[in-house]
């Protein structure tokens, strides 16, 4: 098979053809890995990469077939893994200088589990500082480009793992969502992006950043792709508190079930806040679902209006108090200082960047004594009353269609010194997020400068299969 035969295969035709030994995994990663020879050095997808490592474990999953084992259903898959999500073989930074240098003990559980599926972990994917962020600008180690078009952003906070699947670097990639950070780059960058029901997928060796809303999934090139990953990192894990007691999520056996039937919501609050082009991909994509038998209508959901503030908030209290644990003491950086207070400021002075201290003053602003109750607490009743407001629409719907992020990528350098404006990107995103329910990103088609599209399917919690179906009906339809 050519190269480019290779990289056009899905997650689940590598691992059969490894598995029946019609491929060899070696064969398959040398394709992706002369892909990233040529582009990576324009793309900067990643923080670290481990082109031997990967080498030698292809070889060893190629020997372990030949010797009749069965490695799992990724195997021989490339993948990549967001750099805050800890590995045992790299150095982790989530994206901060705050870490570097240090090495993490052990693997998350999704790594794990990817693994013990017979992926082939390439590299840690760049991503903005501890994935606060939309535009992965602000990783301490320099910018991601979109690989559509280099002068502009992948969206963020995992831009690089979106980048990674766009330029077919690796077939599939794990990224993470507090507020839209697996969804907004996917849809900038052309990709699938999933962030599954709360609970669903194991955090255990994520660093946290908003415990209340952080997931982890999958990003790949086509929802299949997208849901056998799934199937493979969900599931409880008893190393995770917040870990549903429930078995992997069952999503792929359904993926052809087809719309016939279902009834569509377009969210008419969310589109009204997206460009005209991206509003009329949401329609066409609507349309598209109604062509297929599904019954389409507008649904008000005006609770949505108030997420992003609502989010604005939770999101950076949780973070000052999860972030407290870098204090130069216990990891990474130390800035050498006579007392033990002054090693911290030091430290965390140095340590973190412009974005990760603005949020841990707003946090700490937002949970002080006098302001709780008019902003934490405040919150917190938003959030209960946008939970309200789904459970209604999901009495009218089955799922929801909305934009995924209100334009399609922004040039560098664009919304990096207004952060409202850069927090606005992620208008049609929190609200998943704040009630716990997954959503995923569809591409559909491009805007007029050649730039991909993403339409966003939302769905009740535990309901992944159907919207994973609806996802995969819109895939089949979208433009191209
Ligand atoms: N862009 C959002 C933020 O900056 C979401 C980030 C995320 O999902 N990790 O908080």
């Amino acid at each position: 098979m050519t190269p480019e035969a290779l990289l056009e295969l899905g997650v689940r035709e590598v691992a059969e053809g490894v598995r029946s030994r019609t491929l060899r995994a070696r064969e398959v990663l040398e394709a992706y890995v002369a892909q990233l020879e040529i582009e990576e050095p324009d793309v900067h997808s990643f923080l670290a990469l481990d082109v031997d490592g990967a080498r030698a474990r292809a070889d060893e999953l190629d020997r372990r077939v030949s010797r009749g084992e069965d490695p799992g259903p990724l195997c021989g898959v490339p993948v990549a893994v967001k750099d805050n999500i800890v590995t045992r073989g790299f150095a982790t930074t989530a994206g901060s200088r705050i870490l570097e240098g240090w090495r993490p003990p052990y693997d998350a559980t999704v790594v794990e589990r990817l693994l013990g599926a017979g992926a082939v972990l390439v590299g840690k994917t760049n991503l903005d500082e501890f994935a606060m962020g939309s535009s992965t600008e602000h990783s301490a180690f320099g910018p991601t480009r979109n690989p559509h078009d280099l002068d502009r952003v992948p969206g963020g906070s995992s831009g690089g793992s979106a980048a990674a699947v766009a330029a077919r670097f690796v077939a599939a990639a794990l990224g993470s969502d507090t507020g839209g950070s697996i969804r907004q780059p996917a849809a900038l960058c052309g990709v699938v992006g999933v962030k599954p029901t709360y609970g669903s997928v194991s955090r255990y060796g994520l660093i946290a950043f908003a415990s209340s809303l952080d997931q982890i999934g999958p990003l790949a090139a086509t929802v299949e792709d997208a849901a056998v990953l799934l199937e493979v990192v969900s599931g409880h894990d008893p190393r995770d508190a917040t870990s549903a007691t429930r078995p992997a999520l069952a999503v792929c056996a359904t993926l052809d079930d087809g719309v016939r039937g279902l009834r569509v919501g377009v969210v008419r609050d969310l589109v009204a806040m997206a460009t005209p082009e991206v509003a009329s991909a949401v329609d066409e994509a609507a349309r598209e679902l109604e062509r297929r038998g599904a019954h389409v209508r507008e649904v008000a959901v005006p609770e949505v209006r108030a997420a992003l503030a609502a989010y604005y908030v939770i999101a950076p209290a949780e973070a000052s108090s999860n972030l407290a644990r870098f204090d130069g003491v216990r990891y990474g950086l130390r800035v050498g200082a006579p007392t033990t207070e002054a090693l911290m400021v030091a430290t965390r002075s140095q340590g973190f960047g412009e974005e990760v201290k603005r949020r841990i003053m707003l946090g700490t602003y937002a949970l002080s004594a006098g302001y709780r109750s008019a902003l934490y607490v405040q919150a917190q009743r938003v959030r209960t009353w946008l939970g309200r407001g789904f459970a209604r629409a999901w009495a009218e719907a089955d799922v929801l269609l909305a934009p995924t992020s209100p334009s399609s990528a922004f040039r560098l350098g664009e919304r990096s010194h207004d952060p409202v404006a850069m927090y606005r990107s992620d208008v049609c995103t929190v609200p998943s997020n704040l009630v716990g329910e997954p959503a995923v990103s569809v591409p559909w088609g491009f805007d007029r400068e050649r730039l991909p599209i993403g339409v966003q399917v939302l769905a009740p919690a535990w309901q992944e299969a159907r919207m994973l179906a609806v996802a995969a009906a819109l895939e089949q339809g979208a433009p191209r």
